[in-house]
């Protein structure tokens, strides 16, 4: 105890406001068990506590937070976050993706690293980092009905967004001493939205010559993270797949239990455990707190108390190398005994000022890349020339037979335009279409200008004689060429 007291006396911080939800199910117990561990090892923070989750949502709030919780956490700018249950259905909306997407948190850090020979893992010597876009994507939440048996989620990827996350991924491995990052996308299917991604990350990874770069399509990707994850550095990837593979990466890592993040944003910072409430162990003290336990260590980092982060992680990689372990981790053979959330926390704090004998200890710097570093400017760009081309006419009908709707359509191109084809679900089927294709009732004509540019004017006139001829019309898309290259990808068969 007194060695503690010494290593409290060391650390000389002014106390940092934080923001801290408790959270649900298995939230309470590693909420506190954490909190325990903070204050034993002398971090400095002036908590304020919010309610968020499933009593929100019950209270038939559908955002699962409270107006008045934002206060909090627009002036302590951190938040400690336990996990939370959302309810299913009931137009119940992701509390995670809401407050990512309204603080600006463009970056969700997974650090996955394996603790073998201690935590039974098929994969020792994975360690790796996956830093996923946290705002675009399919995330963004646009999604129609737009006839009656087709659905259409939008999914956006911007050159400001994609420019960000890639340099964080970059300046995250120059300040981590890492080596590699790895580009992550399906840029052979989605050549335009993955594509600007993967070009993006091209760009930016000739500033930093110093670390190596690659790019693998998310498929084999995923596949080589689940069978060889030690080829892997740093990953930087798109929102959706960022979100499959960090859980395929903290699976095979050993427990879910074990993985903090972060959630970075230019003015505000979430961090949490990569886990969920887990209702089913729910105050029966055998939850693992070391997952939330090591998204706190990340936000003693980020608030500039690195000295506290080293000392805690330094004793939880003690605790778990000496074989103190919740049911989760528990190993006949590796583990030596099995303890409850509370008495894991007690065993990481009775081992504060200890380094592992195993493991690699931790030695954190207050200047952390990327999460504290001013942003570099962003790439400048030459304004590119727009020019619309043309136009995509999405159109509904059931039971359309393409060679009779083609003749129409093609006459209500007129002078203005020639009708280059009409798909279903993306396949040519007219002119010479497959009989085999199979129809939904949702279409596409593709008119392209005869002069070298069209207008909406132009386009809407195209439409409404389309809706006058009886067309049922449901949406357009301009095609558009900037500087030259076209702007929209062709359709298969084209
Ligand atoms: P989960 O992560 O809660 O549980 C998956 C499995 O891992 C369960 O077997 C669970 O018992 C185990 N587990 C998880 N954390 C553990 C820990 N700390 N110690 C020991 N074992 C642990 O995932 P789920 O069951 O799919 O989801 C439960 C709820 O959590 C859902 O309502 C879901 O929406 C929510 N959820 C919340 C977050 C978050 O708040 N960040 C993230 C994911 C899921």
């Amino acid at each position: 105890m007194r060695q503690i007291n010494l290593l409290m006396a060391q650390t000389t911080h002014t106390p940092t406001p934080i923001t801290v939800a408790h959270g649900d199910g298995i939230g309470p117990e590693i909420m506190e068990a954490t909190l325990g561990i903070l204050k034993a090892a002398g971090a400095q923070l002036e908590p304020q506590t919010i309610d968020i989750g499933e009593k929100v949502y019950l209270r038939g709030n559908t955002s699962g937070i409270d107006p008045g919780a934002w206060d909090s956490l627009l002036s302590t700018k951190v938040f400690l976050k336990a996990p939370i249950t959302t309810p299913q259905g009931g137009g119940m909306k992701s509390l995670n993706v809401t407050i990512r997407k309204t603080l600006g948190l463009y970056a969700n850090v997974r650090p996955t690293v394996s603790y073998f020979p201690f935590v039974a893992t098929k994969h020792p010597k994975m360690d790796l980092v996956i830093v996923r876009e946290n705002e675009e994507d399919l995330y963004a939440g646009i999604e129609h009905q737009q006839t009656q048996n087709v659905a259409q989620c939008l999914k956006l990827i911007s050159r400001q967004g994609s420019e960000k996350i890639v340099r964080y991924a970059f300046e995250y491995a120059v300040g981590n001493n890492r080596k590699k990052v790895t580009c992550i996308t399906k840029d052979n299917i989605m050549k335009l939205t993955d594509g600007l991604f993967h070009k993006v990350f091209n760009e930016i990874a000739t500033e930093y010559p110093q670390i190596q770069n690659d790019h693998l399509i998310v498929d084999i990707g995923a596949a080589r993270i689940a069978d060889t994850p030690e080829i892997f550095d740093v990953i930087v990837t798109l929102n959706l797949y960022g979100d499959i593979i960090s859980d395929i990466a903290a699976q095979v890592a050993g427990s879910v239990g074990l993985a903090g993040s972060s959630n970075i944003g230019d003015h505000c910072a979430m961090f949490e455990a990569i886990h969920g409430s887990a209702p089913m162990i729910a105050g029966q003290n055998i939850a693992n707190p070391s997952g939330l336990l090591n998204g706190a260590i990340m936000m003693l980092v980020h608030i500039g108390q690195a000295d506290v982060a080293t000392l805690i992680h330094n004793a939880w990689l003690t605790t778990i190398e000496e074989g103190i372990h919740t049911a989760d981790i528990y190993h006949e053979g590796s583990s030596k005994k099995k303890v409850g959330t509370k008495e894991f926390a007690q065993a990481v704090i009775e081992r504060l000022g200890k380094r592992p004998k195993s493991l690699t200890a931790t030695e954190y710097k207050n200047d952390t890349p990327a999460m504290q570093r001013e942003p570099k400017a962003e790439i400048e760009h030459k304004h590119a020339i727009k020019k619309v081309v043309g136009v995509d006419v999405f159109f509904t009908g059931e039971n359309l037979d393409p060679d009779i709707v083609g003749p129409i359509m093609k006459e209500l191109g007129g002078d203005r335009y020639t009708l280059a084809m009409i798909s279903n679900r993306g396949v040519k089927v007219w002119p010479n279409g497959f009989s085999e294709t199979h129809y939904s009732d949702h279409w596409r004509a593709r008119y392209m200008a005869n002069a070298k540019e069209t207008s909406i004017k132009e386009i809407l006139s195209l439409m409404s004689d389309a809706t006058d001829k009886g067309i049922e019309v449901i949406k357009m898309e301009t095609l558009c060429t900037f500087d030259g290259v076209n702007g929209f990808s062709l359709g298969q068969g084209q």
